[in-house]
């Protein structure tokens, strides 16, 4: 069983908007945004079981993809899909739009990024929806880590803030996305603190070194098994995650390196995220 725990939808440019694209096409000179619902079931489903659909409510990113957007598609194949919700936490609405999207639409976790929603992670706004998740026991998938994306500020964006979060929310599921990148220093002592901590690999596969170091890192420190699979498709596919987490293993990096377990790698590919964070 291979669970995708960071996979992405939205329409170009009526949900991810022009401003955001222009700032992707930037560093990702090649990138394509704003595939179809066809083409992320046909495409993100190739390799893994289930996937995760996150939509992401950040105006201030030019970036929303609605919950009624991801609550629609994932009702066409509730076997296979499960939909994450998000709010805007500056927005009035945010905490009866948290209680309609569990309710109504049946979603099972929040997807928040405050460096794309330009909120610092502990301004009261944003900490009101931590403990509203808490208490709706909605995990939070968290953008904890560095983006093109120009909306907030870097300050918003550390890892070491969800610390206090995690202190705060003991109860709380937080997946930090892409370990924290390039911080996943910070993003590994956080996980290694708070037992419902967990941190995501994906998109990082496109950083062969940094994968590397991150996970020799997670290894000293003794929070591999907190580890989930993700890809961040559509920028990455479940085929090339995969080949990429087994191209770091053993001695991929050169005599005298230190090296990762195979079997580390295949406990990350197959790691029973949705069990972890007690979903369905
Ligand atoms: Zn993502």
């Amino acid at each position: 069983m291979i669970v995708d725990i960071h996979t992405h939808v939205g329409e170009y440019p009526a949900q991810i908007g022009e401003s955001f694209a222009a700032q992707a096409r930037e560093v990702w000179a090649d990138v394509t945004l704003g595939g179809t619902l066809d083409e992320h079931y046909k495409n993100a489903l190739a390799d893994v079981d289930r996937a995760v659909v996150l939509a992401f409510d950040a105006p201030a990113a030019d970036f929303v993809v609605p919950n009624d957007y991801v609550a629609s598609y994932v009702a066409t194949d509730p076997a296979r899909l499960v939909g994450f919700g998000s709010v805007d936490p500056s927005s009035p609405r945010a905490l009866d739009e948290l209680e309609r999207m569990k309710g109504d639409l049946g979603l099972v976790g929040c997807k928040l990024g405050p460096l794309y929603q330009n909120i610092d992670p502990l301004d009261p706004r944003f900490l009101r929806v931590c403990e509203a998740l808490e208490r709706l026991e909605l995990p939070m998938l968290i953008h904890q880590g560095t983006t093109f994306a120009r909306a907030g500020s870097l300050l918003q964006a550390r890892p070491i803030l969800l610390d206090e979060i995690a202190l705060r929310y003991p109860e709380l599921r937080i997946v930090i996305a892409h370990m924290g990148h390039p911080w996943f220093d910070e993003a590994i002592a956080v996980v290694r603190r708070h037992p419902h901590v967990y941190a995501d690999i994906s998109a990082l596969v496109g950083r062969r070194w940094l994968l590397y170091q991150a996970l020799i890192a997670a290894v000293e420190y003794r929070v591999t098994h907190k580890l989930l699979f993700g890809t961040d498709f559509p920028f990455f596919t479940a085929g090339q995650t995969i080949e990429g987490l087994r191209s770091v293993a053993g001695d991929a990096f050169g005599a005298g390196m230190p090296t990762i377990d195979p079997d580390l790698i295949e406990g990350i590919i197959h790691r029973p995220s949705l069990e972890l964070l007690e979903i369905d």
